[in-house]
């Protein structure tokens, strides 16, 4: 494939340095970014042909593959006739079309779709959604939102105050929204306590429920897989306690399947597995197939009512200026169709097995600790790593498999792949074998 003309990659990342502040990135210690060209499929290729496994599907967004021929068609085609018009008095096809492609997936009972761009917009309309539900519905006092140990919604400020569980937004406490946070009973592979753990967690629930009766609007939760906050997985039994829970005591549930969306779990959306429909769900990160930024909240017919009136004051002041932008849209459609098309679920299937065989590897390690698998996810904890987020341990790690060609980048103590559903049995087979000589190299480092 031609790149149209030769990079000097030593040039791009010196006028990168000049003037460009990266996300999540200590630039006073951290070395130089890697210029990626172009990408196929489960790889990356670097400025001199180099390829890298991406084994995080570009922070989870990739779900079918990078430039998937199909996605591609679709987006050029949609550029010819539409590329974006506004999105309050005007609506376009791609926009109808997807909602009703995602209702047909989406659990019954969420019915009204409202779209932004990015995974944090998404938890922020689904709190205000909820929010100004109880004002219009003349509760005024509901003003706390319930979220969880480890929970990650995002990096906006009312998406942050909802992720003050995850531990990376201690410095902008003041600022935040008022917020419970109880314990999310966490579990893995060989795990026997899980039971124990969810009893004293759902009593914990139980007694901020009780403590703050009427004044709680919504509670907010990744079902099955907090992500950012650790790749921490829980039973489908305790989601469906706390959702029944928040039920009992007319608390708004809102699922965050920014992550876990679109066959991550090896569901089509987590909350399957517990059977359990929330009256909000978060979408974003693979719902443009790892193409252009795009999220959903959507809401049950119920909460919706409650915003029609006669006057603007009870209408959800809410709207980005890409909203359902249609390029995005028509990626979305043809990806959603994918899985059809390319039998996505038995790819799925075939990943987690694959996985499942080396699970045992991980457990019989020493230096490893909580391995777990969830659909596509395979993770576990280096042991005895309380470990900040980029501590030495995950450094040294992310440093060595992008030098051995592969995208593998821990999160703290947590090691994790979660790879694009297209990838081969040969490339997995590649990343274990890495995985395992990286952990090696890293107890020979220390
Ligand atoms: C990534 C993530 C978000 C934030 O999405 P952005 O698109 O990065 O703003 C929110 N919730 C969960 C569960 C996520 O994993």
């Amino acid at each position: 494939m031609s790149i149209g003309k030769i990079i000097d990659a030593g040039q791009l990342i010196k006028r990168d340095r000049r003037h460009i502040w990266h996300p999540y990135t200590q630039h006073g210690i951290e070395p130089d970014p890697i210029p990626i060209l172009r990408a196929k499929n489960a790889s990356l290729f670097d400025a001199e042909g180099r390829e890298i496994l991406d084994l995080i599907s570009s922070w989870w967004t990739s779900i079918h593959g990078h430039s998937h021929e199909q996605l591609n068609n679709a987006l050029a085609e949609q550029s010819c006739h539409l590329p974006h018009v506004m999105f309050a008095g005007f609506t376009h096809p791609p926009a109808v079309e997807l909602t009703e492609a995602l209702l047909d997936v989406l659990p019954t009972g969420l019915e009204k779709v409202f779209y932004s761009d990015n995974g944090s917009t998404a938890v922020e309309i689904a709190l205000k959604i909820a929010y100004q539900f109880w004002r219009n519905e003349g509760e005024t006092s509901r003003n706390i939102f319930l979220t969880f140990d480890g929970g990650y919604h995002g990096d906006t400020l009312g998406a942050m105050s909802v992720s003050r569980g995850s531990g990376f937004f201690n410095l902008f406490e003041d600022l935040m929204c008022a917020v419970k946070t109880v314990p999310f009973a966490e579990t893995w592979e060989g795990d026997s306590e899980a039971e124990t753990r969810e009893t004293l967690a759902l009593e914990a629930l139980a007694s901020v429920m009780k403590e703050e009766r009427g004044r709680i609007a919504a509670l907010i939760i990744e079902p099955m897989m907090q992500g950012a906050g650790g790749f921490r997985f829980c039973r489908p039994e305790f989601l469906r306690a706390v959702s029944d829970m928040a039920r009992g005591e007319n608390i708004l549930v809102i699922f965050d399947e920014v992550a876990t969306g679109f066959g991550r779990t090896g569901k089509m959306f987590a909350c399957e597995h517990a059977g359990v429909t929330p009256d909000i769900i978060c979408l974003a990160k693979g719902l443009a197939g790892g193409y252009l930024p795009l999220a959903v909240t959507v809401a049950g017919d119920g909460l919706y009512k409650a915003f029609l009136n006669e006057s603007f004051e009870k209408a959800l002041a809410h709207g980005h200026t890409f909203t359902a932008n249609p390029l995005a849209c028509a990626v979305a459609i043809r990806s959603l169709a994918l899985f059809e098309e390319e039998k996505t679920f038995e790819r799925i299937e075939a990943i987690e097995r694959q996985h499942r065989l080396v699970l045992s590897d991980l457990t019989g390690r020493s230096d490893i600790a909580r391995a777990r698998l969830l659909g596509t996810v395979l993770a576990c904890n280096l042991a005895g790593e309380a470990g900040a987020y980029k501590s030495g341990a995950s450094l040294f790690l992310k440093e060595w498999y992008l030098a051995h060609g592969l995208n593998i980048r821990p999160l703290g103590p947590v090691v994790y792949l979660m790879p694009p559903y297209c990838i081969t049995a040969a490339e997995l087979q590649r990343a274990y074998d890495g995985l395992f000589e990286g952990l090696d190299a890293l107890s020979l480092a220390n």
